[in-house]
C-alpha cells in the first residue's frame, strides 16, 4: 500500500485577521502574500520557521489543518474563503517527507527553538496574569473613541515628538490590561487606493485607565519623519495621532494580547528593558504596581531604559520622582553632550550581580520592548553576566519562556 503524505498545511483565519501585514512582512521566504481580501499562505514556500506566528496581534495566524500533500490548499481557494475550513477526518495517515505532521516540532520544542533564535514571543502569560479580552472590535465594527488628552512629552528643542494621548471610550467596553496592544485605524486611503491597513500601539496606562474610574486609557506615540535608516517618511498612523486635537475621535479596534502580560501574585519582581516608545508598556506596568502597591504585592522593579538623551525619554520628570525602594530605575543615554554612547545592555553589564540575582529569583519576569536592534544586544549581554555566575544563559531562557516569565516585543 502506498502511504499518503500528510501536510500540516499553515493558514491564517480571515475571521481574525485585521489585515495588519505584520506577517507577511515578518515571513522570511515570502510565504505570506494578499489580495483586497485575505491574507494568504503559499504551502510550497512556507519552511515552519514560525517567525510569523508571535508578532501576529490576532492569533489568526496560527492555524493549521492536517491535509493530504497533493490536496493542500491553493492560494487561489484561500483568498476566497470568509471562514476556515474544518479539519477533514483521514483513515490513513502516514506521514512523510520534511514537512509532514511527524516531522514538525512539539509545542515544548517550538518554543526552546524560538528562543534558541532570540525570539522570544511565543512565551505563555504569567501563571497570575489576568484575563486578557481580545479582538472585542473589528475593522468592520470598531469602537470610536473621543480624544481627551495629548500632550508632548519630549523637550520643545529635542528631535523626536513623542506624546501621550489619552483616548475616552465614553460608554463602550473597551477592557485592556498593562501589555496589551490596541489598532488605529487612521482615515483615508493608501497609495493603492485602500484603507490604510491597522497600527498597532501598546496601552501605556493601567487597567484601571490613565484616570482611575474613567473609561480611557493612554498611547505613547513618537511622530515618525524617518524610517530606521534615516530615510524620510510620513508615519500615516503617528502623524494622524500625534496631530488629534481633544474632542476628535479615532476608530479604536482590538484589544490584543494574550502573552506580554504581568503577572498578580504577591511578591511577583518585573525586570524590564526598554527602548524610546517601547517604555509604554512599562510604564503600564509600573504604574499598576504604585497605585496598587499593596501589602504583599511590592515584588523588586528593575528598569533599564534607553534613549538618546535625557530630553527624548518619554516620561523622564515622573520617572525620577519615584522612590528608589519602589523601583530600581538604569538611564541609559547613547547621544548625552560630553558622554560616552550607553546603551541598556552597557547598564544590564554594569549591574551584572543584581541581574543575576532577579534571573534566578522564580518570581522574576522579564520584559523587553522597543527597537529590534537591542534584542540581540540584551541577549548577549545576559549570556555574558550568566556565564560570569555560572548559569547557562539558553538554558535559562528557555525555561523562562515556557515559564511565562520572557516577554519581547520588539519592531
Ligand atoms: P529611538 O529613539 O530610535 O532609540 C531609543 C534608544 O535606543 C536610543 O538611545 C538608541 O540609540 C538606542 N538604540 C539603538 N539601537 C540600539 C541597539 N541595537 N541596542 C540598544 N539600544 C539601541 O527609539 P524609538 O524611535 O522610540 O523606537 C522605539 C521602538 O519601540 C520602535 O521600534 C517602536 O515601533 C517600538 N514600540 C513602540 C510601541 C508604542 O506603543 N509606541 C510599543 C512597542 C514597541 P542611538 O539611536 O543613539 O543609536
Amino acid at each position: 500500500m502506498t502511504a499518503t503524505a500528510i501536510l500540516r498545511q499553515h493558514l491564517i483565519d480571515p475571521e481574525i485577521c485585521i489585515r495588519c501585514n505584520t506577517c507577511e512582512e515578518t515571513c522570511p521566504v515570502d510565504a505570506i502574500s494578499h489580495d483586497s481580501r485575505n491574507y494568504v499562505v503559499d504551502a510550497a514556500k512556507c519552511k515552519y520557521c514560525y517567525n510569523c506566528i508571535s508578532p501576529c496581534p490576532t492569533g489568526a495566524i496560527d492555524n493549521w489543518r492536517h491535509v493530504a500533500a497533493e490536496n493542500s490548499y491553493s492560494l487561489a481557494e484561500q483568498l476566497l474563503w470568509d471562514t476556515l475550513p474544518q479539519q477533514v477526518a483521514f483513515d490513513q495517515a502516514t506521514p512523510a517527507g520534511a514537512n509532514s505532521a511527524a516531522a514538525l516540532p512539539d509545542e515544548v520544542e517550538k518554543i526552546a527553538a524560538a528562543s534558541t533564535a532570540g525570539q522570544g514571543g511565543a512565551a505563555p502569560p504569567p501563571w497570575s496574569a489576568a484575563h486578557p479580552y481580545v479582538n472585542l472590535y473589528s475593522i468592520q465594527k470598531p469602537a470610536v473613541a473621543t480624544v481627551s488628552g495629548n500632550f508632548r512629552l519630549t523637550a520643545e528643542d529635542a528631535s523626536s515628538d513623542i506624546r501621550h494621548i489619552v483616548l475616552d471610550f465614553g460608554n463602550a467596553s473597551f477592557p485592556v490590561l498593562e501589555g496589551q496592544t490596541i489598532g488605529i485605524l487612521a482615515p483615508g486611503l493608501d497609495t493603492d487606493g485602500r484603507p490604510h491597513h491597522v497600527r498597532l500601539y501598546s496601552v501605556a496606562s493601567p487597567r484601571d485607565g490613565e484616570r482611575p474610574r474613567y473609561n480611557n486609557l493612554s498611547l505613547t506615540v513618537k511622530r515618525v519623519s524617518e524610517d530606521h535608516e534615516g530615510v524620510a517618511v510620513r508615519g500615516v498612523a503617528s502623524n494622524f495621532l500625534c496631530d488629534l486635537k481633544k474632542g476628535d475621535k479615532v476608530n479604536v479596534v482590538g484589544p490584543y494580547g494574550t502573552s506580554f502580560l504581568m503577572p498578580n501574585h504577591p511578591g511577583s519582581k518585573l525586570l524590564m528593558i526598554c527602548t524610546g516608545t517601547g517604555s509604554a508598556p512599562m510604564r503600564a506596568m509600573t504604574e499598576r504596581r504604585r497605585r496598587k502597591s499593596l501589602p504583599g504585592e511590592d515584588g523588586k522593579l528593575m528598569l533599564f531604559f534607553g534613549a538618546r538623551t535625557a530630553t527624548e525619554l518619554p516620561y523622564f520628570g515622573p520617572l525620577t520622582r519615584l522612590p528608589k525602594e519602589f523601583i530600581d530605575i538604569n538611564f541609559a543615554f547613547s547621544r548625552a553632550p560630553g558622554q560616552a554612547r550607553q546603551y541598556v545592555q552597557d547598564l544590564i553589564r554594569n549591574r551584572a550581580d543584581e541581574v543575576v540575582r532577579l534571573l534566578r529569583d522564580p518570581d522574576t519576569y522579564v520584559y523587553l520592548c522597543g527597537l529590534k536592534g537591542m534584542e540581540t544586544g540584551v541577549d548577549q549581554a545576559f549570556s555574558d553576566i550568566c556565564s560570569g555566575a555560572a548559569l547557562n544563559w539558553k538554558i535559562l531562557q528557555a525555561e523562562l519562556l515556557l515559564q511565562g516569565r520572557y516577554h519581547v516585543e520588539t519592531y
